[in-house]
């Protein structure tokens, strides 16, 4: 469905601070730089909803953005900048966990991964948490456009094998650019959020 509306509500940080309502949660999620933001922002037609950066690592918040007043798109901080301590690194563990662990309103994972990039060990370690705690998963596979178009499609299966996911899971590749992708990403997550709907 396409986005209508699309309001920031709250920068968590702890689950007392996510909405407490029981309308779903979409989460994602991704390496710093991989194009979370943008992804957020072409997806809802809004320029500055959620901040691009060419500073990786700013984002250390869970921010939720309510959409078409139905459920929540929820950004969670990105994995994998470097100049970031130890301690800084396990309070983004503590962060995602929590998350995880309390917000039985999620229905849905969106894992962004750069096409052009073999995933890093991060990456890895994000979608074994995934499996874990055994929510749905797509993988949306972002600028496309830097990539030939017939080494797309390839390029983007190999990343869900290498992500050790199997083809039950889908793999967008997309592009802000030229916004192949961002309708496929929202009509994707639309069948989750349709399918978990409590039946009334
Ligand atoms: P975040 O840290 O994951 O939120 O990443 P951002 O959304 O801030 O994007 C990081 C950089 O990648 C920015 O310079 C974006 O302009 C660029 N970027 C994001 N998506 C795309 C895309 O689809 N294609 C291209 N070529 N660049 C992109």
């Amino acid at each position: 469905m396409e986005i209508k509306k699309a309001d920031f509500v709250i920068s968590a940080v702890n689950h007392i601070q996510y909405p407490q309502d029981i309308l779903s949660h979409v989460a994602m999620v991704g390496k710093s730089n991989v194009g979370k933001s943008s992804l957020i922002n072409a997806m809802t037609h809004q320029n500055k909803l959620a901040r691009v950066s060419s500073e990786p690592g700013k984002t250390r918040l869970i921010n939720f953005f309510l959409i078409n007043d139905g459920y929540y798109l929820v950004d969670l901080p990105g994995y994998g900048f470097a100049r970031v301590s130890k301690g800084e690194k396990s309070k983004w563990g503590d962060m995602i966990n929590e998350y995880f662990d309390k917000a039985h309103q999620l229905k849905l994972i969106i894992l962004i991964v750069d096409i052009r990039h073999t995933p890093t060990g991060e990456d890895l370690q994000m979608a074994e948490w995934i499996r874990h705690y055994e929510i749905p998963v797509i993988i949306a596979a972002s600028k496309s456009d830097k990539l030939g178009k017939t080494r797309v499609k390839p390029q983007a299966s190999k990343i869900r094998e290498q992500l050790g996911f199997t083809d039950q899971v889908p793999v967008v590749p997309y592009s802000v650019l030229s916004r192949r992708g961002i309708d496929d990403i929202l009509n994707l997550l639309d069948e989750y959020i349709v399918e978990c709907r409590p039946t009334l």
